[in-house]
């Protein structure tokens, strides 16, 4: 009889497990996502013709795991454009001050036709064991079996994935039995990466930001944005910024933002800032399924990879896995990818 998984959570971590599964043969697979939508922290918004990365945009040539995996379902990558001069602004009452970029910077990708055609190449193989609109909220293992309740269903499996954020799976499933308490009070204070950023985008007819030899890559101690980058596509004929917002605007409505945000690319790049056609943003500290909303302070990172998570639970019937679990490169997409092939390795 096939051994009956169960993978909660539809991101980067969760598709690869079950690609890499469906692969290996003589599985029954589910996975089971909470969102309408498949990538969790991989959001890419098509408008226009440049698709817009809400969520992850670059790897690196040392993302071994990931360029890997993009090679054999044939994604292709293109180099993000740093070609120019970058503008700096240090004070508010000063014009941002324009200087030169390091020659020989490690150089960062981007996926052709935006992140998630990753994730349409992955679940094109896992059509049938995608389940949207599935939230898991509760945990049950018996001698044999484990039953997983939704506010729809209930499944039975033999072996659960989680592929949740730790800080997110312990304080938003129920378990019974309990989780060992070493395992909950280290995973409330794992570190989920990017949890309090605001990404934002705008798009333009034409690349105006070019002119006079700078590249669009900004930043700012004075804000909105903090950094910025030009986020055209790869055939170079959809133009768009894309940056990071100082977290503190988050209480701020979107149109309060969006004005702000306008405002001071003006600054930086003159009238033609506000012709812009879209502005599309996420504030990922209100995204539920990815943060935890608490108080607590926790460093980047932290326990990411943590030795408690790579044995299994409940005497082999729980994996915890996803990025922040991974060993190396936890919090990123090399670290989903990686963890994926760890968790296949010792299942
Ligand atoms: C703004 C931003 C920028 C980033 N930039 C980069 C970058 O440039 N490069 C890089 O390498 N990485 C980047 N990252 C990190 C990268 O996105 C993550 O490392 C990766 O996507 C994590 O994948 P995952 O599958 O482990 O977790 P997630 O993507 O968090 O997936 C977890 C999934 O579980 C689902 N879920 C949650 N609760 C439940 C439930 N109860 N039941 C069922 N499903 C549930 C969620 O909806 C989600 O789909 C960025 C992240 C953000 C937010």
């Amino acid at each position: 009889m096939k051994k009956e998984i169960l993978i909660i959570g539809g991101g980067l971590s969760g598709l690869v497990t079950g690609y890499l599964l469906k692969k290996k043969g003589n599985y029954s697979i589910k996975i089971l996502e909470a969102n309408s939508r498949l990538g969790g922290r991989i959001y890419t918004k098509k408008v226009g013709s440049a698709p817009i990365e809400l969520g992850a945009t670059w790897l690196w040539k040392y993302n071994t795991s990931l360029l890997n995996l993009c090679k054999e379902l044939n994604v292709n990558l293109f180099e993000q454009q740093m070609e120019g001069d970058a503008l700096f602004e240090a004070m508010s009452a000063n014009p941002p001050q324009r200087f030169k970029l390091p020659p020989n910077q490690e150089i960062s990708y981007r996926i052709d036709g935006g992140t998630s055609a990753l994730l349409d190449k992955l679940s094109n193989e896992l059509q049938r064991c995608i389940l949207l609109n599935e939230k898991v909220l509760e945990f049950n293992s018996s001698d044999d079996k484990v039953l997983v309740k939704t506010p729809n269903s209930t499944y039975y499996c033999d072996t659960v994935i989680s592929t949740l954020p730790p800080k997110l799976l312990v304080n938003s499933i129920q378990f019974s039995p309990e989780l060992p308490k070493d395992v909950i009070q280290i995973s409330d204070k794992t570190h989920t990466w990017m949890k309090d950023s605001i990404k934002f985008s705008v798009v333009y007819d034409t690349p105006f930001w070019r002119k006079n030899g700078l590249s669009g890559v900004a930043f700012s101690n004075v804000g909105p944005f903090t950094e910025l980058y030009d986020h055209s596509n790869a055939s170079d004929n959809g133009f768009a910024l894309m940056g990071f917002l100082n977290g503190a605007l988050a209480p701020l409505s979107l149109e309060q933002r969006r004005q702000k945000v306008i405002d001071q690319l003006t600054k930086f790049f003159g009238e033609e800032a506000t012709q812009h056609i879209f502005y599309e943003e996420k504030v990922w500290r209100n995204e539920e399924l990815t943060t935890f909303p608490d108080n607590q302070f926790i460093m980047p990172h932290q326990h990411n990879g943590h030795i408690i998570y790579q044995k299994p639970f409940l005497n082999g019937k729980l994996f915890i896995s996803g990025s922040e679990t991974s060993k190396e490169f936890g919090g990123y997409m090399e670290g989903a990818v990686r963890r994926a092939f760890n968790i296949i390795e010792n299942l």
